[in-house]
């Protein structure tokens, strides 16, 4: 995903911000990490640079 994708996402359950923590990125864009909700704290797994917004209860 590109960073500019986190000014879009929001954290499906709250809809609160998201903070971005980025394990593997190239110039383009973030391809491994995470997104955790500011407000209640799921994480969201960034794999093969596809975020994963579902709720945990639905993975
Ligand atoms: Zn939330």
């Amino acid at each position: 995903m590109k960073r500019s994708l986190l000014d879009i996402l929001a954290c499906p359950i709250c809809k609160g911000d998201l903070d971005l923590f980025v394990e593997k990125e190239n110039e383009e864009e973030i391809l491994q990490g995470k997104l955790i909700c500011k407000q209640c704290n799921i994480e969201y797994p960034i794999e093969d640079g596809i975020p994963n917004m579902l709720p945990p209860e639905l993975r």
